[in-house]
């Protein structure tokens, strides 16, 4: 199959959807981003790499950074993660707090903001130095040094983050956090804002399309059961509100932040990121949705 001629066709095939959607404009520091950017990349597991446009322009990954704290957290705790948060799509907006209240502080899943919010609580609990040991864990992955948190960003989502703060707030008074509030937030807003660019982005997902086993360091930091169910969550809930659509549409297990990005992956083949910085109400890149279901329509690799 000639990749990189899909890559080109979506391209120009997605073009016309340049002007739809909006930036996120919550968070003032993504609000700055111009909507023109478009980058594709594709990782296979045999080494392959295709890409084109604004691929290797870095861009704030958001809740795409949700996979690499929950696939800490499995990694160092394996199962017993799951009391304090459920495996339920939502059907829910990412930043709801309607659910969390009357279902008594145990979010629906890691991906909606709630979920994030507990998962990152526990890696505060497990580790010495969280923000450096994530860092590390997610540079390792990328086999990249470089990656890096957006202070800007983060310091950005924190000044205006007056959902987040009472999500953390109701999860605390339900006694589903146990550190502080304060470096509960702090934290989740630096994993947000985590930047990478599409190239980075998909070699560092390779590692959930092979079983849990990062390809260039042949280092193991998932079983093949948890790997499988790290995927199984991104295909439930990796879009929030729009999971049933994206599934539905493009049959695979993905990710998507509000920074435009969204990255996805079929497990034994390859993993493929899209950046482009428009969102449609529901927070998902509408140009990303369109180019991936294009690349599984054409080219019939989906895992349905
Ligand atoms: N940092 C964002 C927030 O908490 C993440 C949301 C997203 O990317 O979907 O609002």
């Amino acid at each position: 199959m000639n990749f990189q001629q899909v890559l080109e066709e979506i391209v120009a095939e997605t073009a016309s959807l340049e002007k739809e959607g909006n930036v996120a404009n919550y968070i003032p520091e993504l609000a700055k981003v111009s909507p023109d950017h478009f980058g594709i990349s594709l990782h296979l597991l045999n080494g392959k790499h295709y890409r084109t446009g604004d691929s290797e322009m870095r861009f704030s990954i958001q809740s795409i950074a949700k996979v690499f704290s929950l696939s800490m957290a499995i990694g160092l705790l394996g199962e017993s993660i799951f009391q304090r948060v459920d495996v339920e799509p939502s059907g829910t907006a990412f930043n709801s707090l309607l659910q969390l209240d009357y279902e008594e502080g145990i979010p629906r899943n890691p991906f909606i903001n709630a979920g994030a919010l507990v998962v990152v609580d526990i890696l505060l609990s497990e580790l010495k130095d969280p923000q450096k040991e994530l860092l590390q864990y997610v540079r390792k992955l990328a086999g990249n040094q470089e990656i890096n948190f957006n202070d800007y960003v983060a310091a950005s989502e924190k000044v205006e983050g007056y959902r987040n703060i009472a999500m953390a707030n109701l999860l605390k008074s339900h006694g589903n956090l146990h550190n502080k509030v304060e470096d509960v937030l702090d934290f989740y807003f630096r994993l947000c804002s985590i930047e990478m660019s599409c190239s980075e982005l998909s070699k560092t997902f390779l590692v959930y399309a092979h079983h849990g086993r990062i390809p260039h360091t042949r280092e193991k930091i998932l079983t093949k059961s948890q790997a499988k169910r790290l995927n199984a969550l991104m295909q439930t809930c990796g879009f929030y509100d729009e999971a049933g659509e994206f599934s539905y549409k493009v049959g695979l297990p993905g990710k998507s932040g509000v920074g435009g990005g969204i990255v996805a992956v079929l497990p034994e083949k390859f993993s493929l990121s899209v950046w482009s910085p428009a969102l449609n109400k529901k927070g998902n890149s509408v140009r990303g949705m369109k180019a991936l279901e294009l690349f599984t329509t054409k080219t019939g690799l989906s895992v349905f």
